[in-house]
């Protein structure tokens, strides 16, 4: 008999539109793993629950999803030095019995924006103060970028801001680069936007995190008034293929996973 396949999954709540699971199965069929893939919902109060199953089952690694992902910080044995400055985990991988937790959001944001420009010294301004925003923030941080927050909570954003090396926004402020880390413009309410349009500056790049719908009303907008724009899709392949490598050691083609990821987007 050979051994058993590998298995993997995420855990999120509620479980029922994510695409990690077309991302991963993608990866493995290109790679050739011996791998299983499944979503498995689990409310926050069942966050210890879940990690004590995976150790019990040997499942190989868990992407994490919201709102699980600070709980699962506190329940491994091992953080790494990224998801501890974010203070989320977006992965859990289990290797001789013992559990760490990674981030690979924010290597999702390196990868998406390292091709399209050189971005030390310049501006950002961030929306959002979540889960996303932080590992946003770190990313523009680690490239170079003086960064800035709004957030509609600000106290939340003035935490971000001091714990990541980033400022308050202040209005005026001009920027190279502004992203959207909050949920505004996402399905079920596409016909919202978190940004005036008026506001944009046609010198700066767009990037919108959110990625159902692909084309958000944000990045129309910005398209139209001159400004480069980045859809969401780019950062989720990036840090499922960050995470994949993580646990099998070895990199799948980003192409591959956006490619079975568009394949559900286009039939939304
Ligand atoms: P989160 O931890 O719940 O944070 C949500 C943030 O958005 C908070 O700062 C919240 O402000 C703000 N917000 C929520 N609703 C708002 C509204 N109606 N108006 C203004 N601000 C609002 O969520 P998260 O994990 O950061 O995720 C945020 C979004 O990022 C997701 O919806 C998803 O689209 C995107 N995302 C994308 C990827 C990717 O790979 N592309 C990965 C992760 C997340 P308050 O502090 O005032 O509540």
């Amino acid at each position: 008999m050979s051994a058993a396949p590998a298995l993997c999954g995420i855990v999120l709540h509620p479980a029922g539109h994510t695409l990690s699971p077309v991302l991963h199965r993608a990866a493995y069929a290109e790679l050739g793993l011996d791998a299983h893939y499944h979503a498995f919902d689990v409310p926050l109060a069942k966050a210890a629950d879940a990690v004590r199953g995976m150790r019990a089952l040997g499942l190989r690694q868990l992407s994490v999803s919201l709102p699980l992902k600070q709980a699962m910080l506190e329940l491994a044995d091992e953080i790494s030095e990224a998801a501890r400055r974010i203070g989320a985990a977006n992965t859990l991988t289990l290797a001789d019995g013992r559990i760490r937790a990674d981030n690979t959001d924010w290597l999702g944001v390196v990868r998406t924006l390292e091709p399209r420009g050189a971005w030390t010294g310049r501006r950002a301004l961030v929306l959002g103060a979540g889960g996303a925003a932080r590992a946003v923030v770190h990313a523009l941080r680690e490239l170079g970028m003086r960064v800035s927050v709004h957030n509609r909570t600000q106290e939340r954003a003035e935490r971000l801001a001091r714990e990541l090396g980033a400022e308050m926004a202040r209005d005026g402020d001009d920027c190279d680069l502004l992203v959207n880390a909050t949920p505004v413009g996402m399905h079920p309410r596409p016909e919202d936007s978190p940004w005036p349009a008026e506001r944009l500056d046609p010198a700066a790049m767009v990037f919108d995190t959110v990625y159902r719908p692909l084309h958000t009303r944000l990045l129309r907008e910005a398209g139209e008034r001159g400004c480069a724009v980045q859809d969401g899709l780019e950062m989720l392949v990036h840090q499922a293929v960050e995470q994949v490598e993580l646990w099998s050691g070895l990199r799948p083609s980003a192409a591959v996973l956006r490619r079975a990821a568009l394949a559900v987007l286009e039939r939304d």
